[in-house]
């Protein structure tokens, strides 16, 4: 089974709907440049819920090689839940892709697992794939337990959601001590976690779910390091950060397969 790669750009509380048409503009003529293979390798982008329609509109218009996706969805369908955003609303946008679970989210609005797994299932729901994080902090690397913890998040998450449904999700694992510090795990403790994870979505349902979901790493990802990180037979892709916000690092990230 060949899974594709998948390069996601987050790129959280970041650029106004107008720098965010730049960035997808020169994105687009970036990959272009750099002969992107779309087949080789899935760019995705996701931006603030403000600048999505605008990358929905430029990348559907100018058949962009991009797919988007947005950070965080409501765990409710609607009504009087004042700030959040619905499934149905991000669906009406076309967005593939919805990360839920990430570290941020989980310190700074205090998501559980039975939130993440909340979210998982409504992106499900309205047809779309989420991307469910999970990771260690320091201390628990430190202490040597963070596959444990990132195993145990993964289970807790995707608790209720059927083989099928995994097959076609992507994990992200993110250290959270390698987010936007410019400390990256090596290839080989990416590897180490990633291997685990697949290991433990054999676990939880069978071999070909496993061999299918998709793993990516995420912390500090750059073109410096992403041929070394993507090098390992279970780091399928990687969710990034700052160096999506540059045009031509996140082309250079996208098209690792060319080195
Ligand atoms: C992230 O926020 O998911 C991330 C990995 O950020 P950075 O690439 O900046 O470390």
């Amino acid at each position: 089974m060949s899974r594709k790669p998948i390069l996601a750009g987050n790129w959280k509380m970041n650029l106004d709907y107008k720098a965010g048409m730049s960035l997808v503009q020169d994105l687009g003529s970036a990959l272009v440049d750099k002969d992107h293979d779309p087949s080789r390798a899935e760019a995705v982008v996701i931006p603030p819920f403000t600048g999505i329609r605008t990358v929905q509109v430029l990348v559907e218009g100018d058949k962009l090689p991009i797919a988007w996706g947005a950070q965080d969805i409501s765990a409710h369908d609607d009504g009087a839940y004042t700030g959040e955003v619905s499934g149905e609303m991000l669906k009406a946008l076309n967005c593939s892709y919805v990360v839920v679970g990430h570290s941020e989210r989980r310190e700074y609005h205090n998501e559980t697992d039975e939130v993440v797994n909340a979210k998982a299932k409504k992106v499900i729901e309205y047809g779309m794939t989420p991307i469910v994080c999970c990771g260690e902090p320091l201390e628990v690397r430190k202490a040597g337990k963070h596959v444990e913890h990132t195993v145990a998040q993964i289970t807790a998450d995707l608790a209720g959601i059927d083989a099928a449904d995994v097959a076609k999700l992507v994990i992200a694992y993110e250290p959270i001590w390698a987010i936007g510090t410019g400390e990256t795990a090596t290839a080989d403790d990416a590897q180490e976690v990633c291997g685990a994870l697949r290991k433990a979505v054999g676990d939880l349902y069978d071999g070909p779910t496993a061999e299918a979901v998709r793993i990516q790493y995420g912390g500090s990802v750059k073109p410096g390091n992403v041929v070394e990180i993507m090098g390992k037979p279970d780091v399928d892709g990687a969710l990034v950060g700052g160096a999506s916000l540059k045009a031509g690092d996140f082309a250079s990230i996208v098209t690792f397969y060319q080195k």
